[in-house]
């Protein structure tokens, strides 16, 4: 087993050996090129700058309306980084994390490796990173809180990363209305914790996960950056509102550069289990009973992780003083329609039992995403169908056939994730 990175007193992250135990459809514009495994010269997320530069033959509105682009646009950054991740073993983490390392980028993870869903998948998001990068220079991995001060200095002190890609958090809206606590904790004073070492490290640019959950709500139908986003609806919601002020007042107060990105649903291959695009492609493969809260017309801007990644480099690449963005996808999938894509591509028919709406759910997310086309460049490439298309390939291919997961028992999120054994199981029924 690798030996990670540890000063003294600063916990270190133990890798698990191979055999521990403990362990309406949109259409796309292009097909994303595949990810690589292998270390390719930095490049920054321009390979498409079009929402930057607003050629004369470009137009950001669907209809070929033109908008007049956004003055503050500014150049990325082109050279190498040495970028911390935190959350670097949660889903969206490590996806950024591969992706910052493909390019040529240095990472620095840290990740608690709470329980809020099975551990042994962030375990395996992690030891997939280490072993297409076993040296210690190119990705260095701390297992700690971020809330933790000594962990978090000695880090700071060590590694001097000078870009902050800060996705660590409790997620999931729901269990926050059980736990607030852990919420607060977590998200706001771990992103105060983070800001605060951020700033006095003279870090050059300090990006966060937001969410879509703000927009609480909003009845209008495209959710802008520009709308008041003072009702959050769960202490989940409440905890970004309040990352987003703090962040202004780390900007205002020191000038550090902040971008918060809000997420709107996010999805495909290695995804949450706790969330409805995992869940249903799961209980629909394996023929049992789903819940479909309300009655089908709810309806969700789902967002395919390759994009939120491209919109993740994007941001962390162009240090602004202090904006926040929607990265969605710029669409809506009812709930129905969302059931039929999947039920198409497992190829089965679901079962579903009709429950009333969640307290705090928001029944309706769209992302206005021209803001973050317009600054970023920023745009959705993956249809949803496609998108699913995808993680139900992973689903049976990949994570079915994985064997290093046995039952697990915890209920939190939404619900237990169905364990690999199971999945094979009924696979292979
Ligand atoms: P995730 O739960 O898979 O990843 C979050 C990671 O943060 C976990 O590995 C967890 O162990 C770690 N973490 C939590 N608290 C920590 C702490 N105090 N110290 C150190 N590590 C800690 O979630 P995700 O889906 O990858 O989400 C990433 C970010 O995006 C989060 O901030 C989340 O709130 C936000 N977000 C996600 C979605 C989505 O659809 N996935 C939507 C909106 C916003």
């Amino acid at each position: 087993m690798k030996n990670f990175p540890a000063s003294e007193s600063m916990p270190t992250l133990a890798i698990l050996d191979e055999d521990s135990s403990s362990s309406g459809d949109d259409t796309p514009t292009t097909t994303p090129t595949p990810r690589t495994r292998t270390t390719v010269a930095h490049a920054a997320s321009m390979a498409d700058m079009a929402g930057l530069s607003l050629s004369d033959d470009d137009s950001s509105e669907e209809g070929g309306e033109r908008r007049a682009p956004r003055a503050n646009t500014v150049p990325p950054h082109m050279g190498h980084k040495k970028v911390l991740v935190t959350g670097g073993a949660g889903f969206v983490g490590s996806n950024v994390a591969e992706q910052l390392l493909a390019r040529g980028d240095d990472v620095v993870i840290v990740d608690e490796m709470n329980d809020y869903y099975d551990v042994r998948i962030k375990e395996n998001n992690l030891r997939r990173l280490r072993e297409m990068y076993p040296e210690d220079k190119r990705l260095a991995i701390y297992r700690g809180d971020i809330c933790d001060e000594d962990f978090m200095l000695q880090l700071f002190e060590k590694e001097r990363p000078q870009w902050v890609c800060h996705m660590a958090a409790r997620a999931g809206v729901r269990p926050s209305i059980q736990d607030p606590f852990v919420y607060i904790h977590s998200n706001i004073r771990g992103t105060t914790h983070l800001m605060e070492l951020s700033h006095k490290f003279g870090v050059k640019n300090f990006v966060f996960a937001s969410s879509s959950s703000v927009y609480g709500g909003s009845k209008n139908t495209f959710f802008s950056e520009d709308e008041n986003v003072d009702n959050p609806v769960s202490p989940y919601a409440a905890s970004k509102k309040a990352c987003e002020l703090l962040a202004y007042t780390y900007h205002h107060l020191y000038n550090l550069n902040v971008s918060g990105l809000r997420f709107f649903t996010v999805y495909g291959p290695r995804g949450r289990p706790d969330m409805a695009p995992f869940k249903f492609i799961d209980r629909v493969s394996r023929g049992l009973e789903l819940q479909q809260f309300g009655d089908g017309s709810s309806s969700r801007d789902y967002t395919y992780i390759d994009d939120i990644v491209d919109g993740v480099l994007r941001a962390i690449d162009r240090p602004h003083k202090y904006e926040m963005f929607n990265l969605g996808k710029g669409s809506g999938t009812s709930l129905k329609e969302f059931l039929d894509i999947v039920q198409s591509h497992v190829g089965k028919k679901a079962i579903i039992k009709i429950m009333p709406d969640q307290p705090g759910d928001v029944p309706y997310t769209c992302a206005d995403v021209s803001k973050a086309y317009d600054l970023l460049g920023y745009k959705a490439t993956v249809p949803f169908s496609e998108g699913i298309r995808r993680t139900v390939d992973w689903y049976l291919n990949d994570y079915g056939k994985n064997s290093c997961i046995e039952p697990e028992t915890q209920a939190n999120g939404m619900g237990r994730a169905p364990s690999f054994a199971e999945i094979r199981n009924a696979v292979n029924a």
